[in-house]
């Protein structure tokens, strides 16, 4: 898809999901010693909501950050100016990979914010989700790579006409990125806009879509970015019917109803230093 550039993708990653489990086994440590293994654990899942949170909760807990990738590559000449917004050069995206790590920062991955943002579920300190849209074979070779050196893990949103043509992940490799804990998501058959979805669309651009990356991966697909940032409130509730958990917009406005729907990501430009993005990071996520 030659439009690649405005797609959006969410994506995250997590890691060091070691900080939830150290306090998981420090508050299990403070249980007397005759309560059994199993009470320990009712106390410990307890301790977390087990309730829903409602649309205003979601909204009034602190945003994590997402960060949203596209082509990773040195610029052309062909390239336009507002191309360099989606495209980041390799050496780039090393610097701010590293400046995150360098930061504190710690990835998570979709089941992590939905349960902390849901459930109340504790996050590692600095969380942030890396994302990354459109099946680019750059993020395959030069993303995840970058991503492994600092024990981070990312979300990738496929659109699944594009794989195995040039230029784009084929099936082993998006198989390869899931076997190693990177999270395989969503992102239509076609990058058509999901606010002119048609009632077949659903199939085609939804359901089938979803099904061909179960079948590469084993696992589900739960999590789901709308081409070009694009959500619409009416059919939020359909997405949900259709068996996804959460989906991913840009940098608009989250929805006052279906908050965990349009969870806000920023793209990193190619055009930004590593400071430009701790910056943008900050003050786009309160
Ligand atoms: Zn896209």
């Amino acid at each position: 898809m030659k439009s690649t550039l405005l797609k959006v993708a969410a994506f995250s990653a997590l890691s060091l999901s070691a900080c939830i489990g150290s306090s998981q086994a420090g508050k299990e440590n403070t249980i007397a010693t005759d309560v059994s293994a199993s009470a320990s654990t009712n106390v410990v899942k307890d301790s977390l909501s087990s309730k829903a949170a409602t649309a205003a909760e979601v909204i009034a807990k602190k945003e994590v950050p997402v960060l949203c990738y596209h082509q990773i590559r040195d610029w052309k000449a062909s390239d336009s100016k507002r191309a360099h917004d989606d495209i980041i050069p390799p050496a780039n995206f090393s610097q701010h990979i590293k400046m995150l790590a360098d930061s504190g920062y710690h990835t998570i991955l979709p089941d992590e914010l939905y349960d902390y943002l849901n459930y109340g579920k504790k996050l590692p300190e600095k969380p942030i989700m890396i994302t990354f849209d459109d099946t680019d074979l750059d993020q395959y070779t030069v993303g995840a790579k970058e991503l492994k050196k600092h024990g981070f893990k990312g979300v990738f949103f496929i659109m699944t006409v594009s794989i195995g043509r040039p230029r784009y992940m084929n099936k082993a490799q998006i198989k390869e990125l899931s076997d190693e804990g990177h999270v395989i998501a969503s992102h239509t058959w076609n990058h058509k806009n999901f606010a002119q979805f048609t009632d077949e669309d659903w199939e085609i651009q939804i359901d089938k879509p979803t099904k061909t990356l179960e079948t590469i991966t084993g696992k589900k697909v739960e999590y789901f970015a709308y081409p070009y940032g694009v959500s619409k409130a009416e059919n939020l509730h359909k997405l949900k019917e259709h068996g996804f958990k959460a989906a991913f917009i840009l940098s608009t406005k989250r929805d006052p109803n279906y908050p965990l729907f349009t969870i806000r990501r920023i793209i990193d430009p190619g055009t930004y230093t590593a400071r430009n993005l701790y910056n943008s990071i900050n003050k786009s996520f309160k």
